[in-house]
């Protein structure tokens, strides 16, 4: 922006302003910056242009949760959700239009890949949610673990997440940032050496087998690949991988499961959070019983591995972990395209 404001002659300080006017007040078009000249907004309208995402619709879950549908200038729509935990306030964004990963527990495999999202279009996102927020709100944690695989559109992943963390962007710790995969390998070793974000790793099986059934990408980069290069990451110091594990009724829930679990991830320095499957019509799994998680939290601790349970937010919208579809709750089993 300073370049492009010295080329037209124009103080590098506007770049501040402008900045400003952008992401920390969400202007919608440049019209409204008051605060530089009227022919410096034509001139910023007839270069840059700022990408919408339109709330068409937010439906709130009895517990707070609320998940919004979110539409782009193409007529292409996403879900983020918001799980106020006080005292943090998460937002969980999309970074695809649907999803091309086809994993078998996850509504949102069901749409197909519709396109990627682009940077902006992600900031965009956090912007809208931003505006439905009540006044003494404010986000404190944006995790990617909304629509889609953030590490199949790494360039536009990246970009936003230089603006989610500028000081002259949004302004959030890359801490406070966590990017969920199924472990693209070569993109999650790039994506720890250029930036600080959080990285979480979808596992949800202990053997080949049974997770190339349950996420075809287990084919292409399989557990001791990925559990290699989780060891090999050049973590900081005290940081830990999460390891998301979906918790599927008589699928991956007994307890010789959980200890060969915890024997793979000898070496890697990792914490696990247990997902237990949150159902949408039409799917094949069903959700363990409470006492049944418990038991698998338990003999995960006794091996060793610090482990937690995800709390179902938002289940009485479809707004929980697995269960974006845009409404389009009961597409058969199949129908991805
Ligand atoms: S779990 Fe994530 S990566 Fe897998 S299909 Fe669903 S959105 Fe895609």
């Amino acid at each position: 922006m300073r370049q492009w404001l010295k080329l037209r002659g124009e103080p590098t300080y506007r770049a501040q302003q402008i900045l400003a006017g952008v992401y920390r007040s969400g202007i919608l078009s440049f019209e409204a910056l008051t605060n530089v000249p009227r022919s410096l907004r034509l001139a910023l309208a007839g270069e840059f242009y700022l990408p919408e995402a339109v709330v068409e619709g937010v439906s709130a879950a009895a517990d707070g949760t609320r998940k919004l549908l979110l539409r782009f200038g193409d007529g292409v729509a996403v879900e983020s959700v918001i799980i106020a935990d006080p005292p943090r306030l998460t937002l969980c964004i999309s970074s695809q239009a649907g999803c091309g990963m086809g994993c078998r527990f996850c509504a949102t495999a069901r749409l197909g890949l519709r396109r990627n999202l682009r940077g902006a279009e992600i900031v965009a996102e956090v912007l809208a949610a931003r505006r439905i927020l009540e006044p003494e709100e404010r986000l404190t944690n944006i995790v990617f673990m909304g629509m889609g695989e953030p590490l199949a559109n790494y360039e536009n992943l990246v970009e936003a997440i230089e603006v989610l963390t500028a000081n002259w962007g949004l302004g959030f710790s890359p801490r406070r940032i966590t990017v969920s995969t199924v472990g693209l390998l070569p993109q999650m070793e790039r994506l720890v050496r250029e930036t600080s974000v959080q990285l979480a790793v979808s596992l949800t099986a202990a053997t080949d087998k049974l997770r190339s059934e349950l996420m075809p990408v287990n084919r292409r980069f399989p557990l001791d690949a990925l559990l290699d290069v989780c060891r090999r990451l050049p973590l900081p110091q005290r940081r830990r991988v999460t390891f998301e594990y979906v918790l599927l009724a008589g699928i991956n829930d007994d307890l010789e499961e959980a200890r060969r679990l915890a024997s793979r991830l000898r070496g890697v320095r990792a914490k696990v959070n247990l997902i237990p499957f949150n159902p949408f019509p039409g799917a094949a799994y069903q959700r363990p019983t409470e006492e049944t998680v418990r038991r698998f939290q338990q003999e995960l601790l006794q091996c060793g591995v610090p482990t937690t349970v995800r709390r179902s937010r938002g289940l009485d919208v479809q707004a929980a972990c697995g269960q974006l579809a845009l409404g389009m709750h009961a597409v058969p089993e199949g129908a991805a395209q």
